[in-house]
């Protein structure tokens, strides 16, 4: 047997069994065998009779001192047995499972796991008509026979998987025991013997036999260390050796790395910041390789005047560029940005998106492809749709944290024609989840905003303030300002309850800012709609948006200085700060008001962080450390690689170490990493299984 033999090799599984394994996601011995323990019991403490604990679940082994007696009792089958060892006996039941009669056999030993509770005499209980009287009681507790096999049950630190109807924890046990005992020590060692000895891991054999049932706690940890290590260097190795096969030869030659005109046309000078990574870009350039660069940018950096520089500069050398954004309304933003100072230049520009008219969609589509329209922008999936460009040189996607390798390697064309490819994101991640989650692109990282900017005042208040926050509201809207108020979507059992929220809770609003004008914005609104709104806020003729969080990401509006978040603690760090980073866009002070009723200490930790500190990389370290990655994303899609045993949150520590490891092994030739790509990129396909994608 291998870890790939099917489960059927296994003794006593045939194809219905494995369809019940199917629904675990275990098709194969080895699958099995990744079937990691959700959780362990620790039943190691085998007490006796005499030193049970009343009202506590407690292990304890004894043997039948009778036969077992079945009878009904309140319309229930009642199953009763009494175990004696050499210090007391005690009554054990179960309802509802008059099989186990069959089970349970005269004078044998069994080990058992149950609470302990006290014997009611004085109401009748079942113990006192029948047989043999006994102060404690165990009620259905797990048992399993001392028949001289290993125990799995009881007697020792025992998992617990995850399970299914049909397949239970003491089934589960008994063949993962089976499949470790048929794959003995067969299992491929796949750490290099370098790594395992200077990170100190154990061998897969051992770990894989730990993990599942450890003879202690330390020898679990180290049994975990080991498997979330490697599953972290295999996963890290694959990114850096994808990244090396996607460093091919362009055929894009950018020869004139100037963008002399264009910065001229913008009406500031770039930071540094910004400067830097613009260096960054035309360093790929000048290399001949294509580029697949993410840029990092913190809330509010300037990554479009990134992005134009970078298209400019490609558009000069004969090439088309391409600036793809997630949503509609980044899209128009970002053609109404750049259609501005690309046309100053005489460099066409079209908007590709969902709500264009057929017939200018077609328009649009002829003039990527006839080469008339230089530079294309558009939402992800029309710009990929089209398909059809003249001569695409650079292709730049903006806001983009939602997608995983497998969907970057498809989008780097994977032939020899591959664009270089410039990713944007604005959630500031950790480096080494950074590293994990785009381990495949080189990295610039923009911190710090431009010169000139107010600080944006923030203030963590109970909602005992609202009037004084509607009178301040009413003030910055006297002086020409405007603001934001979100309000979360509440979950609701209708699906529209959300939506319904929102302009419940505008309505309200509206009585308490009367005479300025309100506009609700929400995610079921169609994108013609929420364009309007959007438009009405850019021209200043809507005093404030009233949202969910659809606005977190992108939106530009420099005179919208206030904003107001509704049960604030209900956010995570990054999606506050990602918040928060639409106002304080221009020179005007600005102010963003934390609203919470919840107290908690978790509360006060979090919107503490949210006043002290602006910077999104400090919040985002510590967002990842509070919620997990999972939650840090705040978006259901966030490309993770769904992992097997490591866990983001809990497992930084290993993950740096794992990344040093990939590093190194990589560089030494010791580890050449090409299964692990394999894994990685066709995990995502099919079964919804492995990599996240
Ligand atoms: P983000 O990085 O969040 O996408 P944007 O590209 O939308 O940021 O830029 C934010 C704002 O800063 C815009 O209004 C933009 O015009 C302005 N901006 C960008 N770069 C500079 C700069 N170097 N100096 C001054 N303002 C700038
Ligand atoms: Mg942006």
């Amino acid at each position: 047997m291998t870890p790939s033999s099917p489960i059927t090799a296994l003794p006593s599984v045939g194809p219905s069994r494995a369809a019940l394994f199917a629904r675990l996601g275990v098709f194969t011995v080895g699958g099995l065998i990744e079937h990691y323990p959700r959780d362990y019991d620790d039943r190691s403490n085998v007490r006796k009779i005499a030193g049970l604990i009343p009202g506590a679940r407690n292990t304890m082994r004894g043997a039948a001192a009778a036969a077992p007696e079945l009878f009904r009792a309140n319309g229930r089958a009642v199953v009763r047995l009494v175990i004696a060892d050499d210090t007391g006996a005690l009554e054990i039941v179960w309802f509802n499972q008059p099989y186990l009669c069959k089970q349970l056999v005269k004078n044998k030993e069994y080990i058992f796991t149950g609470k302990v509770i006290e014997n009611n005499f004085a109401r009748g209980g079942q113990g006192q008509a029948r047989g043999r009287q006994c102060s404690y009681k165990m009620e259905n507790p797990e048992f399993e026979c001392l028949d001289g096999h290993e125990l799995l049950s009881g007697g020792r630190i025992v998992p617990i998987y995850p399970s299914t109807a049909g397949l239970g924890q003491k089934l589960l046990r008994k063949f993962i025991k089976a499949a470790l005992d048929a794959l003995r020590d067969e299992y491929p060692e796949n750490l290099p013997r370098g790594v395992l000895s200077e990170y100190g891991l154990r061998p897969k054999p051992e770990a894989v036999k730990n993990i599942h049932f450890p003879p202690s706690p330390e020898s679990f940890y180290a049994a975990r260390r080991r498997l979330v290590f490697e599953e972290l260097f295999l996963t890290q190795t694959a990114l850096f050796k994808l990244k090396g096969r996607l460093k091919k030869e362009s055929r894009v030659v950018i020869g004139r790395l100037e963008a002399e005109k264009l910065l001229a046309a913008l009406p500031y000078e770039l930071t540094d910041s910004q400067g830097g990574a613009l260096a960054d870009i035309y360093a790929d350039f000048r290399s001949g390789l294509v580029m697949n660069r993410l840029i990092q940018g913190d809330v509010g950096s300037g990554k479009t005047a990134v992005a134009m520089a970078a298209a400019y500069t490609v558009i000069s050398n004969g090439y088309q560029a391409a600036l793809m954004a997630p949503t509609e309304v980044l899209a128009r933003q970002h053609f109404q940005t750049v259609s501005g100072i690309f046309g100053s230049l005489g460099i066409e520009c079209v908007l590709l998106v969902g709500s264009l008219s057929a017939a200018e969609k077609k328009r649009a589509r002829a003039a990527a492809g006839s080469g008339a329209a230089r530079m294309i922008i558009g939402t992800h999936a029309l710009i990929q749709e089209a398909a059809e460009y003249d001569n695409l040189g650079l292709v730049i996607t903006d806001e983009q944290h939602r997608f995983g390798v497998d969907q970057r390697f498809s989008l780097s064309g994977k032939g020899e024609q591959a664009p270089h490819a410039a990713v944007m994101t604005a959630t500031p991640i950790p480096r080494t989840l950074a590293l994990i989650l785009y381990g495949d692109l080189d990295i610039s990282v923009m911190r710090g905003k431009p010169p000139g900017r107010a600080v944006i005042e923030t203030y963590a208040v109970d909602g005992s303030y609202r009037p004084r926050i509607y009178a301040f509201l009413r003030k910055n809207f006297d002086e020409g300002r405007q603001a934001y108020i979100i309000c979360p979507a509440i979950e609701s059992e209708d699906a529209g309850g959300g939506n319904a929220a929102v302009k419940d809770y505008a309505e309200r609003l509206r009585a308490e800012l009367p005479g300025y004008v309100l506009a609700p914005l929400h995610g079921k609104m169609r994108p013609a709609e929420k364009q309007a709104v959007m438009d009405g806020f850019a021209n200043g003729e809507i005093h404030v948006l009233v949202s969910t969080t659809v606005i977190e990401v992108g939106i530009d509006v420099p005179n919208a200085t206030v904003m107001v978040i509704e049960n604030a603690d209900r956010f995570g760090l990054a999606q506050l700060h990602q918040l928060r980073g639409r106002v304080g866009r221009g020179k005007e002070r600005s102010y963003c008001i934390l609203i919470s009723d919840a107290g908690t200490e978790a509360a006060k930790i979090k919107l503490g962080a949210m006043r002290r500190t602006s910077d999104g990389f400090e919040l985002s370290e510590l967002d990842l450390k509070t919620r997990g990655p999972g939650d840090f994303f705040g978006v259901a899609q966030h490309g993770l690689p769904e992992f097997k045993i490591a866990d983001l949150a809990r497992d930084l520590d290993i993950l740096a170490q794992a990344q040093e490891a990939a590093g190194k092994a990589l560089g030494t030739g010791e580890f050449d990493g090409e299964e692990a790509i394999d894994r990685l990129i066709s995990g995502g396909r099919g079964k919804g299984k492995g990599m996240a994608l």
